[in-house]
């Protein structure tokens, strides 16, 4: 639970006590008829108070005002009234005390620490004034459990802060280990240089995707003379053509398509739910986007070209089959490779 969801749900409770206690004496003077005029005038007050405390929460809710009423002001208004209103249930005086203990505890818990200290002080001066007035308790009670009351305040706001410190503490510690677990599972599936799927995430995807989805396909694709390019150029630049491969490939593939980087300068492409005509056509794409682009690394120039071989399945696939898809993938590649390089062959998987 979040923490502002935690404010939000004591808040509720603290507005809603609020609510009961109001109507609750409203309905006691009333059918006891100890309502006198001023406690009348006082309920109505305290009661408009409510109403628009719970207006404005709620409008705080879709518009995301402040709470006006939050705050001291409400610290000062609520054991205003609570105080008033027990100096005219003089003969109550003993549900004094819980009532404010309830004060505080609630709105500690909706409001942390320093309002919970604010409420203790305010509500210890009012339950010893009310206790004065009434003389309900000999002097010496009123005072001491006006000094208890301050005590449980201070008490409910450092156990407040407390629960709150391990929250959020457990909090960051929980969103330290997603995080983490997150950097674990790219770092498991995601290849380094290229930042495409590695050989190990490809063959996770090969399962989940031809098991359920049909048609599928899957293009196997190749460097040409990449070791030339290794020796001519360096290795910095293979590393740098690698890449950049990678990227043309990413760009011409769908969100739900699968890149992966097959081994050193092969890529595997499956393409869920697509069958012959558009598979092909894929493959050709990526053949003719990398044939043209311009490859230039440390001011050299460099020309670099593609084969595929491109397998169909119109039906979906077992673990065997899959393996064999690969296999027959790779069969066309190196068909491609055998008839000049640079080029697409692609056939239906048997
Ligand atoms: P073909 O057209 O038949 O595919 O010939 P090729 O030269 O591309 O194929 P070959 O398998 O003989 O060479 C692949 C080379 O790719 C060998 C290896 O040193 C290089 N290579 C593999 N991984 C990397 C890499 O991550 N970076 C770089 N720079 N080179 C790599
Ligand atoms: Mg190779
Ligand atoms: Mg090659």
């Amino acid at each position: 639970m979040e923490n502002k969801q935690k404010d939000h749900i004591f808040t509720e409770i603290y507005i809603s006590i609020h609510s009961i206690m109001g109507l609750l004496i409203l309905f006691y003077c009333i059918f006891s008829q100890t309502l006198k005029g001023m406690m009348m005038v006082m309920l109505m007050i305290y009661l408009i108070y409510i109403g628009l405390e719970l207006y404005l929460f709620a409008t705080s809710q879709i518009i995301k005002l402040e709470n006006l009423l939050g705050g001291y002001f409400q610290s000062v208004v609520d054991t205003l009234f609570i105080s008033i209103c027990c100096i005219y249930l003089d003969s109550y005086y003993f549900i004094v005390l819980p009532i404010f203990c309830l004060l505080i505890l609630i709105s500690s818990l909706a409001n942390y620490r320093t309002k919970s200290v604010t409420h203790g002080i305010l509500s210890t001066f009012g339950y010893i004034s009310v206790g004065i007035l009434s003389g309900f308790y000999p002097l010496g009670i009123v005072i001491l459990q006006g000094a208890l009351l301050l005590g449980f305040s201070f008490f409910v706001g450092e156990l407040n802060q407390l629960i709150s410190d391990v929250y959020k503490r457990n909090q960051y510690a929980m969103e330290e280990i997603e995080y983490k677990n997150q950097l674990l599972e790219y770092r498991a599936t995601t290849d380094f240089l290229t930042d495409l799927s590695n050989h190990q995430a490809f063959y996770h995807a090969l399962e989940v995707i031809a098991e359920k989805h049909a048609p599928v396909t899957l293009i196997l694709l190749d460097i040409d003379d990449f070791k030339a390019v290794n020796d001519v150029y360096g290795h910095l630049s293979g590393d740098y053509v690698i890449r950049e491969v990678s990227q043309i490939i990413k760009k011409l593939l769908r969100t739900s398509d699968i890149g992966a980087r097959y081994g050193g300068e092969e890529f595997a492409v499956l393409l869920p739910g697509t069958g012959q005509p558009f598979g092909q056509r894929i493959a050709e794409r990526i053949c003719k986007a990398v044939a043209e682009y311009p490859f230039e690394f440390d001011q050299q120039k460099m020309r670099i070209t593609l084969s595929a071989g491109v397998c169909h399945s119109t039906v979906a696939l077992s673990r065997g089959e899959q393996t064999m898809l690969v296999d027959q993938a790779d069969a066309l590649l190196y068909y491609s490779k055998r008839n000049g390089k640079n080029r697409v062959t692609s056939a239906q998987f048997q």
